[in-house]
C-alpha cells in the first residue's frame, strides 16, 4: 500500500509518526505559528485531520502533496477554527475532496456566517470592561465558512479514520465543536487543540452559547485523562509524549491563575479586565484580547461555583469575593 507516502520524503515539512500516520506541518501567519495536519493511510487514500489556513503558501504545500500522487480520501475537522478548517472548502471544490465535521461543527458553521456572529463577544468585552475592544476578526470568513459538510459525526460514534476506527469525543472548551478522536488497539489520542505541548489551548466564548467554556475544559480533560494514551496527536507542535503529565500541568497552571485573580479582588471589587492587565500586564492587540478572554472565562468558572460573585455597576461587570 503506497499511496504515494514514499515520496513524502522529499517534504520537509513531513514528519512519520507511525508507518500509517504522517504529521504535515502548515504554517500560520499569525497565534500559533503552525498547525498540524495529519495523514492517516487508508485503502482508498489518506484521511486527513485538518487542512491548515486558508493561504496561498498552505494551498501550494497541498497541490505539491498531491502531485507527488498522494491521494486523499476525506477530510476530517476536529474544530470549526479557521486554522483547522481554512481549506475544506477548497479541498471540497477543487479536488472533490468529502469533508467531514460534527454535527456541532456543522451548527458552529453556520452561526459563523450570521452578519451578527461577533457582536455577543464585543458587548461582553465591554460588559467585562474591555471598552475599546475592536474585533481582529478576518474578512475571508464569509467564503471559508460558506459550504456544506458531506457528512457529521456524533460524540460516541466511531469513525473510519485511514484504515482504522476510531472514537469521536467530544471535547468542548477551546470551542465548542472540538473533538478528539481515539483508536483503541493503538491507543493513539488526537488530541487536537484540548492538549498542546508548550502552551495552554486558550478557553474561548464566541457566542451567547458558551457559557461557562473553562468548566467544559476541564471536564473535557478529565474525559480524555480516562483513556490510555501511547501517542497524542495536538493540533499544534510537537507531539506530546506524556500527556497525562501534560493535562496536569495544564489544569494547574489555570488554578495558579484562578488563586492569582482571587488575590487580586481581595480588597475591591474589579472588572474581569482590570484584573487581566494586572495579571497579564498592558499589552496591545491581539494579546490583550487573548488575556481578556482568558481572565473572563476564568471569573465565570469561578462564579459558577461560587468563589466570586459580580455586579453590573454602571454597565460594567464587577467581581469580588464571595466570604
Ligand atoms: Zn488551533
Amino acid at each position: 500500500m503506497k499511496n504515494g507516502s514514499e515520496s513524502f520524503d522529499q517534504l520537509s515539512m513531513v514528519k512519520k509518526i507511525t508507518e500509517d500516520i504522517y504529521l504535515l506541518s502548515i504554517p500560520v501567519p499569525f497565534g500559533m505559528v503552525q498547525v498540524n495536519c495529519y495523514l492517516l493511510r487508508g485503502k482508498k487514500g489518506f484521511t486527513v485531520i485538518d487542512t491548515g489556513i486558508y493561504s496561498k503558501e498552505a494551498i501550494d504545500i497541498w497541490e505539491k502533496v498531491m502531485e507527488m500522487g498522494v491521494t486523499i480520501e476525506q477530510i476530517v475537522l476536529t474544530h470549526y477554527h479557521i486554522d483547522h478548517l481554512g481549506l475544506a472548502r477548497w479541498f471540497q471544490e477543487k479536488h472533490r475532496v468529502p469533508v467531514y465535521i460534527s454535527s456541532i461543527g456543522d451548527r458552529e458553521i453556520k452561526r459563523r456566517l450570521k452578519k451578527d456572529h461577533a457582536d455577543y463577544v464585543i458587548s461582553l468585552f465591554k460588559q467585562h470592561g474591555y471598552l475599546d475592544y475592536t474585533r481582529l476578526g478576518s474578512e475571508i470568513d464569509s467564503y471559508i465558512y460558506d459550504f456544506e459538510p458531506d457528512g457529521t459525526f456524533e460524540d460516541g460514534e466511531q469513525v473510519r479514520l485511514g484504515n482504522e476506527m476510531y472514537e469521536a469525543l467530544w471535547t468542548p472548551g477551546h470551542s465548542a465543536d472540538h473533538f478528539c478522536f481515539y483508536q483503541h488497539q493503538q491507543q493513539i489520542m488526537i488530541v487536537g487543540d484540548l492538549v498542546l505541548n508548550k502552551i495552554a489551548p486558550i478557553v474561548l466564548i464566541e457566542s451567547h452559547h458558551d457559557v461557562n467554556p473553562l468548566q467544559e475544559y476541564f471536564s473535557s480533560l478529565e474525559r480524555v485523562g480516562k483513556y490510555p494514551v501511547s501517542i497524542s496527536l495536538p493540533g499544534h507542535g510537537n507531539v506530546i509524549s506524556n500527556v497525562t503529565k501534560r493535562m496536569e500541568d495544564i489544569r494547574s497552571g489555570h488554578h495558579h491563575r484562578l488563586e492569582e485573580m482571587l488575590k487580586a479582588i481581595e480588597n475591591e471589587a474589579k472588572s474581569s479586565f482590570a484584573v487581566s492587565q494586572e495579571i497579564y500586564g498592558k499589552r496591545k492587540g491581539l494579546r490583550t484580547a487573548t488575556h481578556m478572554m482568558a481572565t473572563m472565562t476564568r471569573f465565570i468558572y469561578l462564579e459558577s461555583i461560587g468563589k466570586v460573585k459580580s455586579e453590573l455597576i454602571n454597565g460594567t461587570l464587577l467581581y469580588s469575593l464571595v466570604e
